[in-house]
């Protein structure tokens, strides 16, 4: 098949993935074979292609945000037909016995396996995974406008769990890109006041369009005090500015899997009951449950699609904030 092979971490303006030949993956036991239609490029590969998450595996496929047809089953798999279309995230496979799976926090296992790091994902003609990790694509979705919802949509969900947020309450994302132009749409579909500190006037107009009450830069305050702040930039800088903007009692999610030092602060910051808390990986109840609320609303994704070998433009584009929404690899062409 052909694939992104990415054989060690360099800043993606050298180019480091390298379209080529790889051996075709077999469904192992348990596992479904997936003929991927559409990739999710999400800002985790941008730090798995550029090392900040030390490499688990080389040569490595990324990509988390698989939307495919199932196109064989390995031995025992029996839950999809070939030709059912599913969904492939970022948590690949758990142990299933460590105290936090056992405690139904698989999200935070001891030995997990996650799609595009420690095993290949999706940049790439086929990938495989185990039947239990993968999820059916509700049918009001295409393809392309799927994929995003498969990391930035769920992850997105449950920063919004972990905030708390409540009808009328009021809520700040800072940095508007794939996460939270999804998580939007789910927190005005709760009843939410939307704020979005961005950089980037198009970050700002698309927060607006999507019923945000005001959009200001990436550091300044919004107009109102907030009960929940998300940070989904990857900037330490921002937390002590959203921290200024919490309420008594509000609290501040931080979404992404990497960030840059946070600078110290002010205690009287933090005091009166602020509380700040990180969002690592998701559980298999996060994502069907958003999937779902995501089909309801209907969430409407918007994507800028690139060919498969174009990958490597894709991710240049995203660390330079040219990317409005989320951008997808198509793995058909
Ligand atoms: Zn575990
Ligand atoms: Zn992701």
């Amino acid at each position: 098949m052909k694939a992104c092979l990415l054989r060690a971490p360099a800043p993606v303006e050298t180019n480091p993935l390298e379209f080529a030949d790889a051996p075709d993956p077999r469904p192992g036991k348990g596992e479904i074979l997936l003929r991927v239609k559409m990739c999710g490029v999400c800002r985790t590969d941008l730090h798995v292609v550029e090392g900040e998450l030390p490499p688990r595996k080389s040569p490595v496929i990324p990509g988390h945000q698989i939307v495919g047809v199932v196109e064989r089953l390995g031995e025992g798999a029996k839950r999809f037909q070939p030709g059912a279309r599913v969904g492939i995230a970022w948590l690949h496979r758990t142990d299933r016995t460590c105290e936090y799976c056992r405690a139904g926090m698989e999200n935070l296992c001891d030995s997990p396996t996650f799609t595009g790091y420690s095993v290949d994902g999706g940049y790439a003609e086929y990938a495989v995974a185990p039947e239990d990790f993968v999820y059916p694509i509700p049918e009001e979705f295409p393809d392309d406008q799927a994929a995003p919802l498969l990391c930035a949509g769920i992850i997105g969900f449950r920063s919004l769990r972990l905030s708390g947020i409540k009808r009328g309450g009021r809520l700040a994302f800072y940095g508007f890109g794939a996460a939270a132009h999804v998580a939007i749409q789910v927190a005005r579909h709760w009843g939410a006041e939307v704020y979005a500190c961005t950089r980037g006037a198009k970050h700002r107009q698309l927060a607006l369009q999507l019923g945000a009450v005001w959009a200001g830069e990436a550091s300044a305050e919004p107009p109102a005090k907030l009960d929940a702040a998300i940070i989904f930039a990857p900037a330490g800088e921002l937390v002590p500015a959203a921290l200024k903007a919490l309420k008594k009692g509000g609290v501040l999610v931080l979404g992404g899997i990497h960030m840059s030092p946070i600078p110290s602060f002010d205690y009287n910051l933090l005091y009166q009951e602020r509380v700040i808390r990180s969002v690592a990986n998701n559980t298999r109840q996060d994502g069907e449950d958003f999937l779902r609320v995501a089909a309801e609303i209907p969430v409407r994704t918007q994507v800028t699609v690139f060919p498969l070998r174009e990958a490597n433009r894709a991710l240049n584009d995203l660390k330079s904030d040219r990317i409005n929404g989320a951008a997808v690899l198509d793995c058909t062409r």
